[in-house]
């Protein structure tokens, strides 16, 4: 008898658990969906300069428009860098106000740090859909059941750089043409970061040089680089959350 308790509250924690990191509803991108040779490439946590206008500079060499996961305080820092972002065509996303570990935070203060950046984007002239992708991708109950509410979608990406965690550029660039490539499926949504969330002083070449590399192998394959917009607009289908 007691074995069967102890199974049953087993099961129940485990279906509990399940519920709260992996979230059977809303919708959560891992890949675009497409039949071409496309990738896009995202940043995250910035505005951060210089290093934010180093890649800025590389993207425009290549003709390359990327996607910038931007934190809402560093947006109050540095509006240029975001205007020059906007004027040269890359798309901007809400990557929360002060990037708090979102997915075991209350649902109010997941939607006001939500809001609270989409205003802070829109002060610089932004007018379509914003995209979000919540601080180290804890899309759990609290985030998936806001964006439900608020008919959003989280996007999160299939080929992670790990360059928060190494700035060498050979590794960098290895990992992630490596992981692209050898990727069955089309339409990779490639994680990179041009900031640290708070910490300003974080050096970003390693992720900038690898950018330049990573744009020059993937073109000589054949691939074209697009926003997340680019590929939405065109009809994309939205993910489950089971793909992650
Ligand atoms: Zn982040």
């Amino acid at each position: 008898m007691q074995s069967v308790i102890t199974l049953v509250i087993g099961f129940v924690t485990s279906v509990l658990l399940w519920f709260f990191f992996r979230p059977p509803f809303g919708k959560n991108i891992v890949r675009l969906s497409t039949d071409q040779r496309i990738v896009a490439l995202t940043y995250d946590d910035g505005p951060s300069p210089p290093y934010t206008d180093q890649l800025l500079d590389i993207l425009a060499k290549h003709n390359v428009k990327a996607t910038f996961f931007l934190i809402g305080k560093r947006i109050e820092r540095h509006p240029e860098t975001v205007d020059r972002m906007i004027a040269e065509g890359h798309q901007i996303g809400n990557h929360t106000y002060n990037h708090p570990v979102l997915g075991f935070l209350p649902p109010f203060y997941v939607q006001r740090q939500i809001e609270r950046t989409d205003d802070l984007i829109r002060q610089h002239g932004i007018v379509e859909d914003i995209v979000f992708r919540a601080p180290m991708l804890t899309r759990f109950l609290p985030v998936a059941y806001v964006l439900a509410k608020l008919d959003r979608t989280h996007i999160s990406g299939d080929v992670w750089s790990w360059d928060w965690t190494t700035q060498n550029p050979d590794k960098i660039t290895e990992t992630v043409l490596k992981k692209t490539l050898s990727s069955t499926e089309s339409g990779s949504i490639i994680v990179l970061h041009d900031g640290k969330a708070e910490n300003k002083n974080a050096n970003r070449s390693g992720t900038i040089e690898a950018t330049d590399r990573i744009i020059t192998a993937l073109k000589q394959d054949g691939y074209q680089f697009v926003r997340l917009s680019d590929v939405r607009r065109a009809a994309i289908s939205d993910q489950q959350s089971a793909v992650r």
